[in-house]
This record gives C-alpha cells, structure tokens and sequence, in this order.
C-alpha cells in the first residue's frame, strides 16, 4: 500500500503555528529531528525567537513572522495549531485578541487544511470543561464553563474552535485532530509566563515567597513537556478516524500547595509561602482520564513529577543564572 499522505513516516512538509512558543518550539525541535521540513508561524505575542534558535538557519526550518487572525498561504501536509496564549496572565490581558486569535484563527488554518487537503491538528485544552463537576474529567464530559467571566475568552474561544473543528470536518470533510491538552510544563516556558510551576520554580530560585492563590488546596495534574510533544505527534500520526477529542496529560493529580513544598524542597530553597486571593473562575480540581489515549495512541506520560520538575529547575537556574546546590 503506498504510504498515507498525511502519515509521518515519509519526510512531510509541516506547519507548526505558535512554533516559537514553548510547546510549539519544541514540537518544531523534535519534528526537524525527525527529518521534516518545517514552517514555525508566530506573531511573537507569547513566543520568542530565543525557543527556536537553535533551529534558525538549519536548511529544513523557517520562521514566519504572521498573526494567524488573518489568512496565509502555503503549501503543507500537516498544520500543528498551536497559536494562542496558554497563561491565564497573557490570555487574559488582551481578552478580544485571545478569542479572534482561538475563533478567527481556526476559520484561517481550517480554511488552509481545505485548500491544500492538510491533516490539521488543534490544540484544545482541559479548560474547555471549565471548572468540573466531573471527575477524572472524560473527553465525553460537556464541562462546567463560564461564558462571560475573566476566563471565558480563552474558554470560549477554545470551544468554539472545537466546533469550527468538527463542523469543517462534517461539512468539507478535513481531515482533523483535537487534542485536549491539560497542565504541561518544562525548560522554554517564558519566565514572565505566569503559571503556577514557572512562577513557584522562579520565585524560589530568587528567594521570593511563593505566591499561592486561595488556600492552595485547587488540584491539578501537571504533564512534562516530552510527554506532551509524544502524544500530539501521535495523535497527528493516528488513523483518520480517530479524530479527538483525546485528554492529553498526566493523571498524577496534586494540590497546588503540596507542589510549592515540594519546589522549595527541591531548590533547597529559603522562601516562604505568601497567600494571594483566588482568582475568579480558577477550577477546583482537575484531572485527566487518558484511557482513550491510552487505547487509541498506545500513549501515556512517562516522566514523573520530580524527574520533570528537576529538568525544569536546571533550566532557570541556567535562564536566571543561579546557581543550585541539588537535594537529591
Ligand atoms: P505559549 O504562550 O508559550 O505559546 C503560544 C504561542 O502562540 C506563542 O509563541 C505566541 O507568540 C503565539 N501566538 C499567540 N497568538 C498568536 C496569533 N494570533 N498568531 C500567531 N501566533 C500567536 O503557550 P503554550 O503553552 O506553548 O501553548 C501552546 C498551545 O497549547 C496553545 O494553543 C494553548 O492554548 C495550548 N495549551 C497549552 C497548555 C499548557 O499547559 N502548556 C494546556 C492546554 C492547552
Ligand atoms: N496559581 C498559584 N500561584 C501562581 C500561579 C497560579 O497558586 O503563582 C494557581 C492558580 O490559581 C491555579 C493553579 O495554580 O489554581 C494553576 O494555575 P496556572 O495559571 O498554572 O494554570 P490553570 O490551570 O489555572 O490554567
């Protein structure tokens, strides 16, 4: 049988919008790895040309300056939509930008999947069930969100491009890939980024306190970059049937206070803990159920909170240049 067009086991051409954001940078490492051409598109809202230098002038990469609110053109075989502000601090700031960003932007590279008969994968989030009254949340949960509060742009804008997703996919018959990925971190997240483990990792660092909003006992189950990187190329690379939405992410579920003692335990650091008010909207708990991952990708996490949270460690002390004295 000749090779599916879309699969990656030939050399594919490969555009990767927010490419040089933190996931996205190193999804465009690991696919040049891999031997295929790839095209990062970034408005550099977020994302920063330091995440792909290492990349800039390898003849199979190239960095486009375009904001995917508005069309482009190119030829592909697989587009990564990646595009838009992940931190509730950056998603939240320009909140009208955030929603034509996830809305406008699913209509330009669904658009462009059509032209050029490109599989197109979204990168949903775990947010689309808001603040759940499911738990472990199951991708056939229809989630508990808000639509007009501080966090509805990025929560409604990543539902409504679920749909754009599903109706393209019904009605032109693209060929698409939802995936709904939940807390991920790792080396390349922005130090300003504003989320929880970037934020604890780089206060204990510095010796400030670590900032805790409410009472610390909201859950949630962080993913470690890698891990993310494995499961979006294999749902990209999955059978077209499997079409999503899929939970991507770690089930290890945890209290956001028991990640600050262990953050300042692993830094062996002297900060202490200072409470902030809780955000509105900030879900109580949540946690991924993969089985689907785990029967369709034949995917799972690998790497454990420690062994990520070190990795992480190791790359802002080297970003802030600090030195640490290791706990373990
Ligand atoms: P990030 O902010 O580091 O990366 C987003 C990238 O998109 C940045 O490079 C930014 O400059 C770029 N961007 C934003 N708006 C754009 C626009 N209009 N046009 C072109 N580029 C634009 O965030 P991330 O953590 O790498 O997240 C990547 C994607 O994964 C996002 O779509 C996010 O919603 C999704 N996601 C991430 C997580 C996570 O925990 N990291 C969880 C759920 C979903
Ligand atoms: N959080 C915190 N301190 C911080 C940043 C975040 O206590 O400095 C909390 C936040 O209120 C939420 C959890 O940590 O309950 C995860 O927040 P993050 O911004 O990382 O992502 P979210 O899952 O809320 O999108």
């Amino acid at each position: 049988m000749p090779p599916e067009k879309h699969h990656a086991d030939r050399p594919l051409r490969v555009l990767v919008t927010g490419g040089a954001g933190f996931l996205g940078s190193h999804l465009c490492r690991t696919l040049i790895g891999l031997g295929h051409e790839v095209i990062c598109l970034d408005n550099f809202f977020t994302g920063q040309r330091r995440n792909v230098a290492d990349l800039m002038g390898h003849p199979a990469f190239e960095l486009i300056r375009h904001d995917i609110v508005n069309p482009v053109f190119l030829e592909v075989d697989q587009i990564y939509n990646l595009a838009c502000p992940a931190s509730p601090v950056h998603y939240q700031y320009n909140p009208i930008k955030t929603i034509k960003t996830s809305v406008l932007g699913s209509v330009n590279m669904l658009g462009l999947a059509k032209r050029v008969n490109a599989r197109i994968l979204q990168a949903s989030t775990s947010e689309v069930y808001g603040d759940p009254q499911v738990h472990p949340q199951k991708e056939d949960y229809w989630g508990h969100v808000n639509p007009i509060g501080m966090r509805s742009c990025y929560d409604e804008g990543k539902r409504c491009a679920e749909t754009l997703f599903f109706d393209y996919h019904r009605q032109e018959k693209v060929d698409i890939k939802v995936a709904r990925i939940f807390n991920t971190y790792g080396p390349a997240m922005a130090a300003n980024d504003g989320r929880v483990v970037s934020n604890f990792i780089r206060q204990a660092l510095t010796g400030k306190p670590l900032s805790i909003f409410g009472d610390g006992s909201q859950t949630r189950s962080f993913c470690y970059v890698d891990d993310l990187i494995g499961g979006l190329m294999a749902l990209m690379d999955s059978p077209p049937d499997v079409t999503g939405p899929v939970n991507l992410g770690n089930p290890d579920e945890i209290t956001i206070a028991e990640l600050a003692r262990i953050v300042i335990e692993m830094t062996a650091s002297k900060s202490a803990i200072e409470s902030h008010p809780l955000p509105n909207d900030d879900p109580v708990q949540r946690q991924p159920d993969i089985t689907l991952a785990r029967e369709r990708l034949s995917w799972e996490p690998t790497v454990d909170l420690q062994a990520g949270l070190q990795a992480s460690i190791d790359y802002f002390a080297d970003l802030l240049d600090i030195k640490i004295s290791r706990t373990a």
